[in-house]
């Protein structure tokens, strides 16, 4: 499954794992997960220390 950037106007697929924020729920592309256009903390980093983003993981899944 592929899925396509989420901001306005950007037609590029986003990054497959990394490019998944499950903390705004966005698909971004290579671009657009810099920090200039995506200002969540890293979802790896963040899964470390905050439970509820596991179970944000979860729920999307669902
Ligand atoms: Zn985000
Ligand atoms: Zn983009």
């Amino acid at each position: 499954m592929i899925w396509l950037c989420d901001i306005q106007n950007c037609n590029k697929a986003s990054v497959r794992i990394s490019g998944e924020c499950v903390l705004c729920n966005r698909h971004l592309c290579a671009n657009h997960l810099g920090p200039n256009y995506h200002t969540c903390p890293q979802w790896e980093a963040k899964a470390r220390y905050d439970p509820a983003a596991r179970k944000g993981e979860q729920d999307e899944i669902v």
